[in-house]
Order: structure tokens, then sequence, then C-alpha cells
């Protein structure tokens, strides 16, 4: 299948590691140029040495925190002035702390709301306007299963990852008419840094061993493995590209089978 992503610009932001890089290389493999971004410049330059010499696209990587509104239109803008355009956006962000009700004060509360929701706010209401001017684009925003099944100690990410899903589908209404699709990729359990550190609070909290933990969750996910970022970034490049010209508002699970309702 021709994905149609060859030449294609795509921002892919939080994506130095984990499921952001991987999409961000699985983009530049189907032909995309690629811009990618996180806080910490050595990781950063080191994933776009990678990308590059592994695809031989245009990789250009940008340090920026996301819970900055100025780095975020810092990023946008360079993105611009370097490769003239943007066809395909991708919003990811480092996941909030792991805890329960009456572990989060109000900052902490803003904190992950400037961290999941406002970053994808600031940047699709900086990249749509340019979609719409370029002929149409497509963005896919990344979550979590969370949004289709709240998970045990995650407060944060149940309750804030939600308005993504409203704000991508009521995009996916405004936009559509412009050409812009909108939608919304739910990783399940995978193999990173972060699932490894969710697991570890989550067997310090409940006085448990890791494998315990690892092995509880491991149990309930029918194809028997967790994800690799790969299997992730598949899905997004699809959605991403021409091949998915007719899906937009979507908001779909990558979770071999995790999550257990009927949508
Ligand atoms: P990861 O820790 O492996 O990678 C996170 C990436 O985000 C890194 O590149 C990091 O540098 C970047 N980042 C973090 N905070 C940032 C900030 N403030 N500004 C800019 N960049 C920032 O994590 P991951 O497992 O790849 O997860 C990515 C996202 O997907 C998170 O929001 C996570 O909660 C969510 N998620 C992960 C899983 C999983 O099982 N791994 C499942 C569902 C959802």
């Amino acid at each position: 299948m021709d994905l149609g992503l060859e030449g294609k610009v795509a921002l892919v932001t939080a994506s130095s590691e984990g499921i952001g890089k991987a999409c961000a290389l699985e983009l530049a493999r189907c032909g995309a140029g690629v811009v990618i971004c996180a806080r910490r410049e050595d990781v950063l330059d080191r994933a776009r040495e990678e990308m590059a010499e592994e695809t031989g696209r245009q990789i250009a990587a940008i340090s920026a925190d996301l819970t900055s509104a100025a780095d975020i239109d810092a990023v946008v803008e360079r993105t611009v002035a370097e490769f003239g355009r943007i066809d395909v956006l991708v919003t990811n962000a480092g996941g909030p702390p792991s805890g329960g009700f009456m572990d989060f004060d109000d900052d902490a509360w803003m904190r992950a709301v400037d961290l999941n929701l406002m970053s994808v706010v600031r940047l699709n209401r900086a990249v749509a306007p340019l979609m719409r001017d370029g002929g149409g684009g497509s963005i896919v925003n990344l979550t979590s299963i969370s949004v289709k099944e709240p998970l045990k100690g995650l407060v944060l990410s149940n309750a804030i990852r939600a308005g993504v899903v409203g704000l991508s589908k009521t995009l996916a209404n405004e936009l559509g008419p412009d050409g812009i699709r909108v939608n919304v990729v739910c990783p399940g359990f995978t193999a990173t840094e972060r699932m490894t550190e969710l697991f570890e609070a989550r067997a310090e909290r409940e006085g448990k061993t890791y494998d315990e933990i690892a092995g509880g969750i491991f149990a309930s996910v029918p194809l028997g493995k967790f994800a690799e970022p790969a299997d992730i970034a598949r899905m997004v490049a699809y959605l991403s590209s021409d091949a998915a010209q007719y899906v937009t508002g979507v908001t779909v699970q990558v979770d071999g089978g995790f999550v257990k309702g009927l949508l």
C-alpha cells in the first residue's frame, strides 16, 4: 500500500524517546521530512542523528518544553522556516505523574493540564491555519487507553486526556471542510521508560513486586504481549497518510485487546 507520505513534512512532538520517537522514525521511513522536539538537547540530537542516518531524510531537532506556550510557537515557526509547510502533526507529550485522587493539589492538576491538554490545544491551534492555507493535512493526537478505560492510579491521565478526545472530535467537524483530518490514537501498555516507571510506582503504592504488577496487566492483554513503540507508530503513520483520506474523528486504541468495552 502506498501511504503517499513521500515528500510530506511532519512535526512530531515529544519525540526523542519512546512512542514519539518511533512515530517520527516511521514517518521518515515512509518518506516524510520530520521535525522532532523534546526538552533535553543531547538526547534529542542523538535521536535526530539516528533517524537521519537510517532513513536519509531531512530531520530537524528543536529543543522545547511542551508546557510552554512560547516554546510551542517557536517549534511551529522554526518548522515552517526550515521546511516551508506542515502536512502532518503528531502531538505527543510526557505522561502526568501517577497517583490517586487525594495525592494531587491544584498545582499538580494545572501542570498536567498544561502538559497533556493545553499542549495539544496550542499545537492544533498553531498548525491548523498553516494546513488550511496549504490545502489540508492530517493531525493525530496521541493519548492513552485511559480515555476508553480509566486506569488504576492514573487519575490525572484518566481525567485530562478525555478532553483531548472531545477537542479532536470537535476539530474533525470544524476543520474537515478545510481538508484537515483529526484523529486520536490511544496506546495500550507499551514497552518504554514510562511503562517501567508506572509499574514501579504502582508496585510501591500497592506493596507488591514489579513482576506482580507487570504480570497482572500482562494477563489482561488478549494478545499476550506488551506493545512495542513501532506498533503504535504504524497506526499513526497510516492515519497521517493519504491512505486514510476518508478517516477523521476516530479514537482508535492499539492495545492488544486490553480495552474490553464495545467502542
Ligand atoms: P517516554 O518517557 O518513553 O517518552 C516521553 C517523551 O516525551 C520523551 O521524548 C521526553 O523527552 C518527552 N517529554 C516529556 N516531557 C516533555 C515536555 N514537557 N516537553 C517536551 N518533551 C517532553 O514515554 P512514552 O511511553 O513514549 O509515552 C509517551 C506518551 O504516551 C506519554 O504521555 C504517556 O503517558 C503516553 N502513554 C504511554 C503508554 C505506555 O505504556 N508507554 C501507554 C499509554 C499512553
